[in-house]
């Protein structure tokens, strides 16, 4: 099984004692390629100078994750945008908005978020998104967009149906974590999956967060790390009825196309 994972927080301090291991774990479990997230100028700067270091393998994202919104500044844009000048940054993000825990005043991260956008825009990078229960505002700000917008993934999806169905209507990709495999709390998802248009389907850990739920033992630790994708592969497969392998080559050929790695 070939897997790319799309969404991995390595910049997180919880890796930064075996980093190095984490990433030959992921690629020994099949996890080809993997694209960091940044969430901050720090991060997304971090985030690039890792996957500098692991050609083919690590890619990056540069943005500014909506709960640091309010450190955005009159630098920030430009900052973002000669990082995604490097061959291995390969979107724009993660950002967007998050009214679950409001980190920071909402009229900031409207304002970065949509700044953010036109970035992507301007240089027909991928966006990759987050929103957290700010489902009608994320989609009335990117609507101004929408006729410029590069191709563009939701990650995390964890919301409604109605909401899915807005996002594949809008033509937008989604990533799916090991929130399915959560019996409890992902079961609507586990449910409205097989609406996700075969080749706008996306895979990832979050890792370190959301440790997926079917592993046979979980580590002690409770962190989640890419090595641990084929879960949320296996999980969504029996969602969907297919076979993993069968997920996973959908998913791994739509993140090639997507991020053009
Ligand atoms: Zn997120």
């Amino acid at each position: 099984m070939k897997l790319i994972d799309i969404g991995i927080n390595v910049t997180n301090r919880r890796f930064s004692k075996d980093l190095p291991q984490v990433i030959n774990r992921a690629t020994q479990a099949g996890v080809e390629q993997m694209v960091i997230t940044g969430t901050s100028i720090h991060g997304s700067k971090r985030a690039a100078e890792i996957a500098g270091k692991y050609p083919g393998i690590l890619y990056s994202t540069a943005g500014v994750h909506p709960h640091y919104a309010q450190d955005c500044n009159n630098e920030t844009i430009a900052t973002l945008e000669k990082l995604a000048q490097k061959e291995h940054v390969v979107a724009i993000g993660e950002c967007g908005l998050d009214y679950n825990r409001d980190f920071s005043p909402r009229p900031l991260q409207n304002k970065w978020f949509a700044a953010q956008i036109e970035l992507a825009c301007k240089l027909q990078l991928p966006l990759f998104l987050h929103e957290r229960e700010a489902h009608d505002e994320f989609i009335n700000i990117l609507r101004d967009y929408q006729q410029n917008l590069p191709k563009t993934v939701v990650h995390c999806f964890t919301g409604t149906e109605k909401e899915l169905e807005h996002y594949i209507e809008m033509g937008y990709y989604i990533g799916i974590t090991g929130w399915i495999s959560d019996v409890r709390r992902g079961k609507h998802l586990w449910k409205i999956v097989k609406k996700i248009p075969e080749n706008r389907l996306m895979v990832e850990t979050d890792s370190p967060f959301l440790l997926p739920h079917n592993m046979p033992s979980r580590p002690k630790n409770r962190r989640n790390e890419p090595s641990f994708l084929p879960y949320v592969v296996k999980s969504l497969a029996r969602s969907l009825q297919k076979s993993p392998e069968e997920v996973a080559e959908l998913t791994t050929n739509t993140a090639k196309e997507f991020f053009a790695i």
